[in-house]
């Protein structure tokens, strides 16, 4: 018998084991998961009377909040395709990924809306627009919660979905150029959710955070695999060490999911306030990816005492590939030991396959220094770009992705990201990794940030150049960096030029545009090295 993998059924489920348990808690509102089911029956009535039907774009712009989960749903009951905007774009970006998503309706934050203002007259397929939370109706858009109010929620007569449609549509973050659009199935995301809730170990009396931005593909997966659980969501409006602190001693948090650079405030935030961080529950674990430095794993472990968990993906697989938790086989090592291994991005979920091949597609030598690109062959896998045929056949070829990602694999099978291969520098036919060099750098006291990407040279092809920001009122020059550089590495990983900047450019996720960086400096013939 076929049954189809949709997302819906995670909240049916709820519904009906955990109906009175708390589903979400969003400031001082609570909300129970019979009653989220409710609301969503409104919002899968109220989008039919908008004409939305499978297959249409409904654009979300809005932080963690109750209303981005009945988007969750509301929208997939209708074989709708969810597409949220990161919150933090220009006002351009949002006017292109509103009209190359071809989105028909966009529910937004009061206040984050306002970003959109100078941009409406130039949107082409929005068609209405509805204001979260108890706004009146304007010229140009509808309160939420009074348009809700006017559809049933006792019941919604369900669209038929197959588990082959497309769920959501995600951008992704635009580091390594303009942002792609990602389509993912339910199936994708629905066997994403079944593997990482098992490798998270995920139970019913877990209490999770939402940290990371439910928007961003990082954040995004997580609903489905918490939901399925009975899980109480607790959505993290702001981010700031603070209000984070006391949701997870107010609300007894058991599970949250973060980036490094929002653990790393946290750190040094507890550092300060040992006592007010003080509590008297047991936080189980901490999920962060983007290649956390050992010294923060060792810090959340041992002060902490939150167990860390190292993952790696990517808007085109759902997002999770790789998790660095530790087996048997690593059991023995000495702790320390350990958590130096979860600084590696670790071994497969379950139900992906993951190999690090060479140019001639042969998998690299388990030997931690031969390395190659990560390709990836997986249910979590993208149906492909939206309207961009020419990428999506470049990134998956003979059915692996290519995730554009270089590693070097360990003979226990655990794999290490050494950089993107866009950034990569070739310097006299060696491959030098620009975070290598970068960590080296980041050692200097005097370095407040940086980025090392390449410039071309006539003798040696390439050669690195740092990008750097410094403490400030440091005197730190130009040659004091190179003869920094000089003592801490290889001579032809060492950067030959520098320059300071007061800030590197970044995405609205925080990480740095090397691709902008290499625009300036190529363009700038003066930095030209002979
Ligand atoms: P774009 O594709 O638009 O250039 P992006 O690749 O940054 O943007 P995302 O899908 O948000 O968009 O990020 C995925 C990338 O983030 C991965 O390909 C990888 O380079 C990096 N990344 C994710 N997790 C880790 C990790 N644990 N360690 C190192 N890098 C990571
Ligand atoms: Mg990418």
């Amino acid at each position: 018998m076929y049954v189809p993998l949709v997302l819906t059924t995670f909240l049916d489920r709820a519904a009906e084991l955990y109906g009175g348990k708390t589903a979400a808690v969003d400031g001082e509102r609570t909300v129970t998961y019979g009653e989220l089911q409710y609301r969503v029956n409104q919002l899968s009535n109220g989008l039919k009377a908008l004409n939305i039907k499978k297959g249409d774009k409904v654009a979300y712009l809005s932080p963690n909040a109750v209303e981005m989960l009945e988007g969750f749903y509301g929208v997939y009951q209708l074989g709708a395709v969810m597409t949220p905007l990161n919150t933090r774009l220009t006002a351009e970006d949002y006017e292109f990924i509103l009209n190359h998503s071809e989105s028909k309706v966009l529910f937004a934050d009061k206040t984050l809306f306002k970003q959109l203002e100078p941009i409406l007259g130039n949107l082409t397929s929005i068609e209405t627009i509805i204001l979260h939370g108890e706004e009146a109706d304007t010229k140009t858009a509808i309160g939420y919660e009074n348009w809700l109010s006017g559809f049933d929620g006792k019941w919604f007569d369900r669209v038929e979905v197959d588990e082959h449609d497309i769920a959501s549509l995600l951008y992704t973050s635009g580091t390594t150029g303009n942002p792609k659009g990602v389509l993912l199935t339910h199936r994708s995301n629905y066997l994403h959710a079944l593997s990482t809730m098992h490798h998270l170990r995920i139970r019913e009396n877990d209490k999770m955070l939402h940290v990371l931005p439910m928007f961003h593909v990082n954040g995004w997966g997580s609903p489905f695999y918490y939901t399925a659980n009975g899980v109480t969501q607790v959505m993290q409006r702001k981010i700031d060490p603070e209000s984070i602190f006391n949701n997870i001693k107010k609300h007894k948090i058991s599970i949250l999911h973060m980036a490094p650079t929002v653990l790393n405030m946290l750190l040094e935030y507890y550092h300060l306030h040992k006592e007010e961080c003080r509590m008297d529950h047991h936080v189980r674990i901490v999920v962060a990816g983007s290649a956390p430095p050992p010294a923060f794993i060792e810090m959340t472990e041992n002060e902490l005492g939150w167990e860390f968990i190292h993952v790696y993906g990517m808007t085109e697989i759902s997002p999770l590939v790789t998790t660095s938790q530790i087996t048997s086989n690593d059991e023995h090592l000495p702790v320390k030991e350990q958590q130096r291994l979860k600084s590696k991005t670790g071994y497969s979920l379950i139900g992906s396959e993951v190999k690090v091949v060479n140019e001639a597609y042969e998998e690299v030598e388990k030997n931690g220094t031969a390395v190659g690109e990560i390709v990836v062959r997986s249910n979590n896998v993208m149906e492909g770009y939206f309207k961009n045929p020419e990428a999506t056949a470049e990134t998956i070829q003979h059915g692996w992705l290519h995730t554009g990602d270089m590693a070097v694999v360990f003979d226990n099978g655990y794999i290490e990201i050494v950089d993107r291969k866009k950034d990569v520098i070739i310097s006299g036919g060696e491959n030098i990794s620009s975070i290598e060099v970068e960590g080296y750098l980041y050692q200097h006291p005097d370095i407040v940030e940086t980025a090392v990407v390449a410039l071309p040279h006539e003798k040696w092809g390439e050669i690195p150049h740092a990008v750097v920001v410094k403490r400030e009122g440091s005197s730190l020059t130009e040659e004091d960096v190179i003869a920094y550089a000089r003592e801490k590495m290889a001579h032809f990983k060492a950067p030959k030029s520098i320059n300071f900047v007061k800030e590197l450019p970044k995405t609205a996720s925080g990480k740095i545009q090397k691709v902008q960086l290499r625009k300036q400096l190529w363009n700038d013939s003066d930095k030209l090295v002979n």
